[in-house]
């Protein structure tokens, strides 16, 4: 980066001006954005959904292989994601930053850009926020707020037995992607001559980079009037999800390996690291797709569905939690520590 202009050297109001300036406003339900000491908002006959996701640097993100414009939009990406998995219609986000000074304006222009992108893909408002400075590292806190009528929120708890178990897109690539950047950084450390080789490995470092909350399979659900009977955002591996939403609905299941998603790099990668990908999938986590259920009937309509994918059903919660592995065994599902 050539310019490197101090955040001190604007001030924190004039920083807020300079970063927010873009942003305009797009929903009814934005009654007013920025400039006061709160947002308003008016959401009239609709339900309100608000989530919220906090990110740190060294835990959540490392700057050194992570690009700010991409860091800007999974942040908003992440949340929107908590919103579709409640089949609510994304409205607005705030935005909080705390930042040392070893970050420059140009910089926080970039997390911003990034921001912005996402706000125009999600059809989001950007209504607030907060800044404040910290020690050393970056840390990002967004508010996602979201609106739908009572009878389309989708929860946890509301699963039935015997109905279909579906995934959206293919699952474990994010995971994979952080792999591949984790060796890479260790190789640079130990050789900083070394070009990292990324080649045919794009797909999963757009997973871990850049990843995008399901918008399309939400407006599918929408279009052809369907409300699964419940739904979850796999953030932290299929195995955990799954355990949530069949907890909280006091259901067991069948989950067969051989249905789980998994695209091809990922596959590649897995093999190179010596892995199994069913792991990854089961327990890489940041995937940002839709684990929802759907009643048996649905089975033949939900099979025409290009970007998803039964992979298997509820049952009573008698019959435990299973994973039938590819030679037909039947694992117990854990939250974490998976061996097969
Ligand atoms: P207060 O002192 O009431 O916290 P601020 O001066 O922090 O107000 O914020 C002024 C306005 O700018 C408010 O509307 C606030 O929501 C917005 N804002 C502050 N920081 C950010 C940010 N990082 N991103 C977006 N909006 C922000
Ligand atoms: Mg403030």
């Amino acid at each position: 980066m050539t310019n490197k202009t101090e955040i001190s050297s604007l001030g924190e109001f004039k920083l807020i001006d300079h970063l927010t300036e873009n942003f305009e406003l797009k929903h009814e339900s934005s009654k007013f954005g920025i400039g006061d000491d709160a947002a308003v908002l008016d959401f009239s006959n609709n339900k309100t959904v608000v989530t919220t996701d906090m990110l740190v640097e060294g835990i959540h993100f490392d700057l050194s292989y992570t690009p700010l414009i991409h860091l800007g939009y999974k942040s908003v990406a992440v949340n929107i994601s908590d919103l579709y998995a409640m089949n609510a219609t994304p409205q607005q986000i705030t935005v909080s930053i705390a930042v040392s000074k070893r970050f420059s304006v140009e910089e926080l222009d970039l997390f911003y850009e990034g921001i912005k992108l996402a706000c125009d893909n999600y059809n989001v408002d950007l209504v607030g926020g907060d800044t404040t400075s910290s020690l050393t590292g970056f840390c990002i806190s967004i508010t996602a707020i979201g609106m739908a009528k009572e009878e389309e929120i989708c929860y946890r708890n509301t699963a039935k037995p015997n109905e279909l178990i579906c995934v959206s897109g293919d699952l474990g690539a994010a995971y994979a992607g952080l792999q591949l950047l984790e060796r890479e950084k260790r190789v640079f450390a130990d050789n900083p001559k070394v070009q990292p080789d990324l080649e045919g490995y794009e797909y999963i470092l757009e997973r871990q980079l850049k990843p995008e909350a399901r918008k399309d399979i939400f407006e599918l659900f929408k279009s052809k009037n369907w409300i699964p009977s419940s739904m979850i955002d796999i953030s932290d591996g299929l195995s955990s999800e799954v355990m949530h939403l069949c907890e909280k609905s006091g259901l067991g299941c069948q989950i067969f390996e051989d249905k789980i998603p998994v695209d091809y790099q990922t596959h590649k990668m897995a093999e190179e690291l010596n892995m199994n990908s069913t792991i990854f999938a089961l327990n890489g986590g940041e995937d940002y797709e839709l684990l929802f259920t759907f009643p048996l009937d649905m089975h033949d309509e939900l099979k025409e569905c290009k970007g998803i994918k039964i992979i298997g059903h509820t049952c009573d919660i008698s019959k435990g939690r299973q994973l039938v592995t590819r030679d037909n065994n039947e694992i117990e599902l854990k939250a974490q520590g998976w061996k097969l």
